[in-house]
């Protein structure tokens, strides 16, 4: 396989054919993210491609096909769609393929584009959010504002295909803390994903949020405040439709696997627990998060 650099991909998707069709991200200007700082962002060449997919699909019996890496929905809906013709020809078990989904580039696509990559199989979305709060939006430079994700997400929910989306505990530092969850909450509620992960940040050396970690101007919150975030965040996720919602994150403190809106209660009461007791014992050791 022709893997450049770190090819990342949703842990759901770990048992995917993952093939990696461009390298870096478009953007790659998010203050937390380390994945793709040194690497420049390109489109591999259709030949590499298909001889990736010409691999993988003579290896094993596929149900579900990732298109690495970051940003692949930047690209002409075309050059995807004959992608996925070759792939679907390649691994006809192949039921569904995934994607990361940039906001810039979801918004770019028209719904008649989108209708066409469904029907061709694309059938999921995962896009980033990290905070429905805009001052921190700023600060990350996640590169798009609440009203422009949400008007993104619901591109993608009338297009038919499945919506995965991934917030961030902790981004906001001490200083947006409450802002951050509450406001986050109320925008993943109103967005109703099909599925929704809070991940926990994690400082890398490489990246902007660590340089000013160490500079003493963001500061983390603790185990305990990262879990009042996300007692915060799900006070306030109100969903409109159910939504698979998890914090199983190798990154977080406490495992939450829920369905929302049925269980919203029980996993707001498991955590108002939680925090009363304090007792770190509770929670993951330090030395077993990772990314
Ligand atoms: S978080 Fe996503 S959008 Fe931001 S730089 Fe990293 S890969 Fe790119």
């Amino acid at each position: 396989m022709d893997y450049v650099g770190h090819v990342i991909r949703p842990p759901s998707e770990a048992y995917s054919m993952i093939i990696q069709v461009t390298v870096g991200c478009s953007h790659n200007q998010c203050t937390f993210c380390g994945t793709y700082k040194e690497q420049k962002f390109y489109f591999k060449d259709l030949a590499t491609i298909r001889r990736d997919i010409d691999e993988m699909s003579s290896m094993y019996r596929f149900e579900k096909a990732f298109l690495a890496d970051g940003d692949v929905l930047i690209l002409p809906t075309e050059t995807i769609l004959e992608i996925m013709a070759y792939l679907k020809k390649k691994s006809p078990s192949v039921v569904r393929i995934g994607v990361y989904g940039n906001t810039k580039a979801i918004i770019k696509k028209t719904p008649e584009e989108l209708a066409a990559l469904k029907a061709a199989g694309l059938g999921i979305v995962y896009q980033g959010i990290e905070s429905g709060n805009r001052e921190v939006l700023r600060r990350i430079r996640k590169g798009a504002f609440p009203h422009r994700q949400l008007e993104a997400a619901l591109k993608i929910k009338e297009a038919g295909m499945l919506l995965s989306q991934t917030v961030l505990l902790g981004i906001g530092g001490t200083e947006l803390s409450e802002e951050h969850a509450i406001d986050t909450g109320k925008h993943l509620g109103e967005m109703s994903p099909d599925y929704a992960g809070a991940l926990t940040v994690m400082l890398l050396p490489n990246t902007g949020l660590y340089r000013d970690y160490a500079e003493g101007k963001f500061v983390l919150p603790d185990k305990f405040g990262m879990l009042n975030e996300l007692r915060l965040m799900i006070i306030n996720m109100k969903v409109k439709s159910r939504c698979f919602f998890t914090s199983n994150h190798a990154s977080n403190y406490l495992p939450i696997r829920a369905s929302f809106p049925g269980e919203r209660h029980k996993v707001i009461a498991l955590l108002e627990e939680v925090i009363r007791r304090g007792d770190e014992k509770l929670l993951k050791p330090e030395h077993m998060r990772a990314l």
